[in-house]
């Protein structure tokens, strides 16, 4: 159970609403960083599932563009410490 942020009354935990007066709840998320790197490893999967064909077709026309994405992507890995 939590407090509801307006009323102050006593609302699910998992309450978006407070079903007392509805004001809306904050969502509060504890992320560890191993979930934060897992969740980003994650997200660069599906992005790069989704646009493979397309930078394939680039790399046709444009040489050079998917290596400079190759590069652009390693250097974020750095950034967020997916590859050490
Ligand atoms: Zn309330």
């Amino acid at each position: 159970m939590k407090n509801c942020v307006d009323c102050g009354r006593e609302i699910p935990e998992e309450a978006l609403y407070c079903m007392f007066c509805r004001a809306e709840q904050p969502v509060v998320t504890t992320v560890t960083p191993d979930q934060l790197r897992s969740a980003l490893r994650n997200l660069k999967d599906e992005i790069m599932s989704e646009v493979r064909e397309l930078l394939e077709e680039q790399h046709q026309q444009k040489p050079g563009f998917f290596a400079q994405l190759r590069s652009s992507l390693e250097e974020l890995d750095r950034k967020t410490g997916l590859k050490k």
